[in-house]
């Protein structure tokens, strides 16, 4: 007899047939999923990169899985903010992370209070793009190149700004890594995505940002921008004239890439239904085409190489972030 008067035999049947009724409702689950709206939540604010890229994935992956995926934008925090619902939502593939450098490395090796676990709060799904960032100025600035930018920073230490889409994004990293290595000072303003940063580097309210190309694409070409250089080691595709960063400081490199994620515990067959349908929506013509005009690079993973990406990522960019000095509270 156990304390609770169940014997051990009894307690045992009883423990199997939870487990089994869990195993039987994760493949029911599976088998209907999914039956409803599915919410990507965008942990930025509508307009910067990671809006735009997964609006565009979300609409073929609605067409690919018969129901509607939806966007839901939730901005702050470079990010986390949207990253830890996502975590506390449930486990049943309903809700997914268009997830980031930001919330996937950088958040956790940047900021002192990390709400979530980047890998153990997380079921991967798919690795979708990787993004250059671009250096973007007003145009109203008296700057042409990186260098004239350089030797105007250098002749007005912290006079000028940058705005970027929150403390722990590349946007934020770019900035600070391009102060340290160009021995430039100037302030950083964060917002809650490079939808309203941009819209202020536009107005003239902040002359300098660190953008992803994909939302900044479009002001560059009608003129509203000004692009000084990418940030990745190769020039973009789209903006085969822009010269990159590193040509003026060797070595300087930071980029952006967009992965799906479920949260921890969501069922193996529902990973895999939103990992064919992510996958797929990445070999369409249609997207194919808008990823080339924003000069995002297509990978498409399996959960497990995703993961192994996240780790990756989190071993490369440790020591950047460390020497860079760049820890927010
Ligand atoms: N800076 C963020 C990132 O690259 C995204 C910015 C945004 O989408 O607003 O992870």
């Amino acid at each position: 007899m156990s304390l609770f008067g169940i014997t051990r035999r009894a307690s045992l049947a009883i423990g199997i047939s939870i487990l089994s009724a869990v195993a039987f409702s994760g493949t029911a689950l599976s088998q209907t999923f999914p039956d409803r709206v599915v919410t990507m939540v965008v942990p930025f604010a509508a307009g910067g990169s990671t809006d735009v890229v997964a609006r565009v994935i979300a609409g073929k992956m609605s067409e690919l899985l018969g129901q509607q995926v939806i966007v839901q934008n939730v901005g702050g925090g470079g990010g986390s903010l949207g990253a830890a619902n996502v975590t506390r939502a449930e486990p049943d593939g309903y809700t997914i992370l268009m997830g980031t450098v930001a919330t996937h490395a950088l958040n956790p090796l940047i900021l002192k209070t990390k709400p979530y676990d980047a890998e153990k709060d997380f079921a991967p799904i798919s690795l979708l793009v990787v993004v250059p960032n671009v250096l973007v100025v007003n145009p109203e600035l008296p700057v042409k190149t990186v260098q004239e930018l350089v030797d105007l920073l250098k002749a007005n230490p912290d006079k000028y700004s940058y705005a970027s889409s929150g403390n722990g994004t590349p946007l934020h990293l770019s900035g600070e890594l391009f102060k340290k290595m160009a021995g430039v000072s100037m302030q950083h303003i964060p917002y809650k995505g490079a939808g309203p940063a941009l819209n202020d580097v536009i107005g003239n309210q902040v002359p300098i940002m660190f953008d992803n190309l994909p939302s900044s694409s479009s002001h560059i070409k009608a003129g509203t921008l000004r692009a000084l250089g990418v940030t990745t080691k190769d020039k973009a595709q789209s903006f085969p004239d822009l010269p990159t960063i590193a040509e003026t400081i060797p070595g300087y490199e930071t980029y952006t890439w967009n992965a799906l994620f479920a949260p921890a515990g969501t069922p193996p067959e529902v990973i895999a239904k939103l990992n064919e349908a992510a996958n797929k929506a990445m070999q369409d013509p249609a997207v194919v085409e808008r990823m080339k005009e924003f000069s995002a690079t297509i990978v498409g993973s399996t959960p497990e190489e995703l993961s192994a990406h996240v780790k990756a990522e989190i071993a490369k960019w440790t020591p950047v972030v460390k020497d860079a000095n760049v820890q927010m509270d």
